[in-house]
């Protein structure tokens, strides 16, 4: 339901019963008003028998008092009828003057004054005239037509308050009737308005409350559902192989899996709220210096970053552990970061693998070579038996001089191929200055024989003095591959070429930071690698040799130069005239202070 059909209904529910209210209070006033009015009229019948009253009782003091005086002749008891002469009018007129007399009423009344009058006229003033006079009190002849007289004055009298109580009774009875109405009326207007009120309020209520119950339900589903979802990423999170650790914002740990205790050694108990340096130290594996946690590096980058290799972790325990990881930011609806979640995994058996791998390919390589260094041995060797053989024979001292230099020229030769041969096994522990020229010679010279099996000819261009930092063992390696490959994918009467072009180049794509250093470039023209084998070259044990290959070769190499800091490339052609491969090795002169001085090649 909309919030506005539910204030709508709100408003109803209190707007109905204050209209019928409202209603209910006019009616109640309206017959409050008419009871009122009644009340008056009654009032006006009691003013009106009142008053009458009051004239009944001075007619009876006059009568009275004529009376007395008649008996008497004595003028002391004529007073209370002199008295009640002008007081008797002036109740006369209060009683026309009461209000709201109908004209029965009026001609009533009317009737009373005159007959009043006549008896006035008519008896009591003869009879008081007769009296002063000093005559004899009045005979039996008038008195009687005085009680005659004062006989209709008591009739109309008591029609007047006769009539006057009859009104009384009607208006009582009237008003007895509105208020039994008013009270009636209050009664139905309360019912029927409490029903329908009850009713209506009831029918807007079922209304709200069946979509307050849908909303109800539609919360429990979502609930429900969020249950569902939470339980499912708490399963996956416990049963992946990665370790997985969550943190806010402030790098404050939430969450960790138990891959992630494992590695850790921390439990999610113990780390929850630490702060994630705290939790997860890691350190360079060559120099066992820390490392910049992925996170710090997410929250400055606000994007994913990847795996990062070469990284110890250091355990709560002190052990370490070689692990691979990486980070991203957790977002919110909006976009606006909200945490992070890092994930990492113990990549000692890959690294292992890695360098059983990497030992093979060095002993395949080195296999590959012992012919053609056996061959290249035994040569100045079979030379330098026949020089030593001729010497003994009876050569004149000059001769001998001769041999002599020749057979150490020979013998040089030897020592300078088993250098080489060395230096494919010496290993360094660290970086050293290597010289790239003279490294690239002594790999030719190894390959020489080789190469001229396959009826190759090598063009060098190699620059003196142009050096690089690295391990040579594994440059040597990385060079006597690519330049095999060269070799091998050509034709009897191709040409391999090897040269040294020293420069700077950016290693991240779109930066503007230049890595001074030098590219290693042999280029053959060869078959090419068709378009479709391209992507795979660099896969570990993809060859296109069959037995005589391990696949190894690409793949090594480009670790090896990735952990130089330098990058590979590879642009070929396989199709039409200009059909060849060329490889280029980007490798950093990195801390070399001295370039281009003295050259040893
Ligand atoms: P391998 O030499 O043992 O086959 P590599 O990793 O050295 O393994 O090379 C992988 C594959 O790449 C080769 O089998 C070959 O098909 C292709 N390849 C490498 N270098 C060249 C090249 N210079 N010309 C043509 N193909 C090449
Ligand atoms: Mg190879």
């Amino acid at each position: 339901m909309e919030p506005r059909e539910f204030n709508r209904i709100l408003r109803q529910v209190l707007i109905l019963p204050i209209a019928a209210l409202l209603l209910l209070a006019v009616t109640l006033y309206l017959q409050i008003q008419g009871a009122n009015q009644t009340v008056k009229l009654i009032q006006q019948s009691d003013d009106r028998i009142t008053e009458a009253t009051v004239a009944g009782k001075l007619i009876v003091d006059e009568e009275s008092a004529l009376r007395g005086y008649q008996t008497t002749t004595d003028a002391r008891f004529l007073q209370p009828y002199l008295d009640a002469q002008p007081r008797l009018q002036a109740q006369f007129m209060a009683l026309e003057r009461v209000p709201g007399a109908d004209e029965l009423q009026k001609s009533r009344l009317q009737d009373l004054r005159e007959s009043h009058q006549t008896w006035h006229d008519g008896f009591a003033e003869p009879v008081i005239a007769a009296i002063r006079s000093g005559g004899r009190p009045p005979d039996v002849e008038l008195n009687l037509h005085g009680k005659v007289l004062m006989d209709t004055i008591r009739d109309d009298l008591n029609e007047v308050v006769h009539e006057a109580q009859e009104h009384r009774k009607t208006r009582i009875e009237r008003w007895r009737q509105q208020v039994h109405r008013t009270i009636l009326g209050l009664f139905a207007f309360a019912l029927i308005f409490g029903i329908a009120i009850g009713l209506f309020v009831r029918s807007r209520m079922h209304r709200v409350s069946s979509v307050y119950s849908q909303y109800l339900e539609i919360l429990n589903r979502r609930a429900e559902d969020l249950f569902q979802s939470e339980e499912q990423l708490r399963t996956t999170l416990s049963s992946i192989g990665d370790g997985v650790i969550t943190c806010d914002l402030e790098g404050r740990v939430l969450l960790m899996n138990p891959v992630a205790e494992e590695l850790t050694g921390w439990t999610q108990e113990m780390a929850g709220g630490k702060s994630l340096e705290q939790v997860f130290q890691i350190l360079d594996e060559g120099t066992r210096e820390p490392v910049e946690n992925p996170i710090t590096l997410v929250k400055r980058l606000n994007k994913p970053v990847g795996l990062t290799n070469h990284t110890v972790l250091r355990r709560r325990d002190g052990s370490k552990v070689s692990i691979s990881d990486s980070g991203a930011p957790i977002r919110d609806r909006h976009g606006a970061m909200m945490g992070f979640v890092l994930v990492f995994r113990d990549n000692t058996m890959e690294r292992r693998t890695q360098e059983a791998l990497l030992a093979n390919e060095k002993l395949v390589v080195a296999g590959r070579l012992a012919a053609t260094i056996a061959h290249e041995i035994h040569n100045p060797l079979d030379s330098v038996s026949n020089l030593l053989y001729l010497m003994r024979t009876g050569a004149s001292p000059e001769e001998s001089a001769l041999f002599m230099t020749l057979a150490e020229q020979e013998l040089a030769r030897v020592t300078q191929i088993s250098r080489a041969m060395l230096g494919l096994y010496r290993e360094s522990k660290t970086p050293v200055r290597v010289d790239l020229a003279e490294m690239l010679k002594e790999i030719l010279l190894l390959l020489e024989h080789r190469l001229t099996e396959l009826g190759v000819t090598v063009r060098t261009e190699l620059p003196a003095g142009v050096y690089v930092e690295g391990f040579p063992s594994e440059l040597r390696q990385v060079f006597t591959n690519l330049i095999t490959n060269a070799g091998e994918a050509s034709n009897p009467g191709g040409q391999v070429s090897v040269s040294i072009v020293p420069g700077e180049v950016s290693l991240e794509p779109g930066s503007s930071r230049m890595e001074h250093g030098a590219t290693v470039r042999i280029a053959d023209n060869g078959s090419g690698i068709p378009e479709e084998v391209q992507p795979q070259i660099f896969q570990p044990f993809f060859t296109t040799k069959g037995e005589h290959g391990t696949g190894l070769g690409l793949w090594v190499s480009q670790g090896i130069v990735t952990k130089h800091g330098g990058t590979i490339s590879v642009e070929s052609c396989s199709d039409g005239e200009q059909h060849g491969t060329v490889v280029s090795v980007f490798l950093a002169t990195k801390q070399i202070l001295e370039l281009g001085t003295g050259s040893r090649g």
